[in-house]
């Protein structure tokens, strides 16, 4: 049997490896993926770390790829029902098995948190295969929902990577309208998409506080009003900021996309009477912090929100979002940085400091 190279988080606090799999028997209704592009994302940083609850390792990181189909055995169909024939190139949803039979998917109609979902390259570990998109071929799972890419071009599509159905899911949930002043708290993919997405739902000014410069500077030229550097400014800075952009009373809607718990604090506090404040950055758990309930909350009559992953909705019209090339130019904008298999302990401290905007693992490199 052909080996596959792929590189593995043994347990948490170790070095990635390059490990020789064996190529798996596919089941019905499953297929190899050759991946072309997978990405390392904040959430790559912490399974590193091990701050995250649940994940079974040792574990091949990836969990947004795309990649053409090597091999299907019997059939695969997209929402459509059209069958996907080998050479196609596609994407799929990371998230697999959601059961639509459960009380959390039919009563609550809350799939995001069905207790049975697993997730490629997070939930799912080297045991159940070939799961995660740092790795040559990765095994798609039977009922795994993959979508055509067709014309879309995989880098364009990988700019926005993870964080296009999570910035769309968010500024949905947002309840963005035209007219809004959308205050985006974080520069990192989620934000920057998070950018994007709320200019293109209607906002009239989208501001955005984050760090590092060069991520502030993307951010202006996706169309950021104004970015103000977190780092070179204390929190009276930032409120008073804030107040004299928006005319004295605060964003209409604040998106919190930072995964420092005391953001969510700020969000509030940087949001208008009776304005709306939505939380995506806190996918990992950083403690408490403490806030004045009559003051920050009550008083000012605001709608919280959190907003936890995407489901096939979401990252359905990103992809179709990513197939317009006017509609996904700003994604364009965004500088990518590729890294080898070998090179994977580098782009992960590499995404940890900041250092890069996004990058990219391409296993065929
Ligand atoms: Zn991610
Ligand atoms: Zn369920």
């Amino acid at each position: 049997m052909a080996k596959i190279l792929a590189a593995v988080i043994p347990e948490p606090h170790a070095s990635v490896e390059v490990r020789e799999v064996s190529e798996p028997e596919l089941e019905q209704g499953s297929a190899l993926l050759e991946v072309e592009l997978s990405e390392v994302c904040g959430t790559d940083v912490y399974l590193q770390q091990g701050r995250l609850a649940g994940v079974p390792y040792p574990l091949i990181p990836g969990h947004v790829s795309v990649g053409r189909l090597d091999k299907i055995r019997g059939r695969m169909s997209d929402v459509a029902g059209r069958p996907f024939a080998e050479g196609e190139r596609v994407t799929f949803l990371d998230v697999h098995r959601t059961c639509n039979a459960c009380w959390h998917c039919l009563v609550a109609k809350a799939t995001t948190r069905c207790p049975h979902r697993k997730v490629y390259g997070i939930t799912y570990g080297l045991a159940d295969g070939l799961t995660g998109g740092w790795a040559q071929k990765l095994y798609l799972k039977p009922d795994t929902r993959c979508i055509r890419l067709g014309e879309v071009d995989s880098e364009r599509f990988m700019a926005g990577g993870c964080a296009l159905p999570t910035a769309l899911h968010a500024v949905e949930r947002a309840g963005v309208e035209l007219g809004d002043t959308v205050l985006v708290l974080g520069s990192g993919p989620v934000g920057l998409s998070v950018v994007i997405f709320a200019l293109m739902r209607g906002a009239l000014r989208v501001l955005c506080i984050g760090a590092p410069e060069h991520r502030l500077e993307a951010a202006r030229k996706l169309g950021a009003a104004a970015a103000l550097n977190v780092e070179t400014s204390d929190e009276e800075t930032r409120a008073g900021w804030v107040l004299e952009q928006t005319e004295g009373r605060g964003a209409d809607v604040t998106i919190e996309a930072t995964g420092a718990p005391v953001a969510v604090v700020q969000a509030m506090r940087y949001t208008r009477d009776a304005g709306r404040v939505l939380i995506v950055g806190q996918y990992t758990d950083h403690g408490e912090v403490s806030f004045n309930p009559h003051l920050e909350l009550n008083k000012k009559h605001l709608t919280v929100r959190g907003c936890w992953g995407s489901d096939f909705s979401h990252f359905y019209r990103g992809v179709q979002i990513m197939a317009d090339p006017a509609r996904s130019a700003a994604w364009s904008l965004l500088k990518l940085d590729r890294y080898r298999l070998g090179e994977a302990n580098e782009a992960l401290a590499d995404v940890a400091a900041g250092k890069v905007t996004k990058a990219l693992i391409a296993p065929q490199a």
